[in-house]
């Protein structure tokens, strides 16, 4: 069974939590002023490495917090779970060809 190490709970089975996408994605800093094609970029595009990939995850059957994670998409091995508004301490430059 795979494990996610809540940063509030610590490791738990992953049927508890849910991810939501992809992390460290940036609202556009003046709405008003972006066209049609940038916001369709900033809601749809999303990266797809194969590596590394930092995502968004929710504890939904634990403690209900959102928490970052980097995984390795390749392997489904998690790297690092981090809180919401910091950062990872492993670099997110590993991408598998
Ligand atoms: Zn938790």
């Amino acid at each position: 069974m795979l494990l996610i190490d809540c940063p509030f709970c610590g490791k738990r089975p992953e049927v508890e939590f849910h991810c939501g996408g992809e992390a460290h994605i940036a609202r556009p800093a003046d709405p008003a002023q972006v066209d049609d094609a940038i916001w369709a970029e900033h809601l749809f595009v999303r990266k797809n490495p194969r590596g590394l990939h930092a995502e968004r995850w929710r504890h939904l059957h634990g403690c209900g917090q959102w928490f970052n994670a980097l995984r390795d998409t390749y392997t489904d091995r998690f790297v690092e779970t981090y809180k919401a508004g910091e950062q990872p301490k492993h670099p997110l430059t590993e991408t598998r060809a």
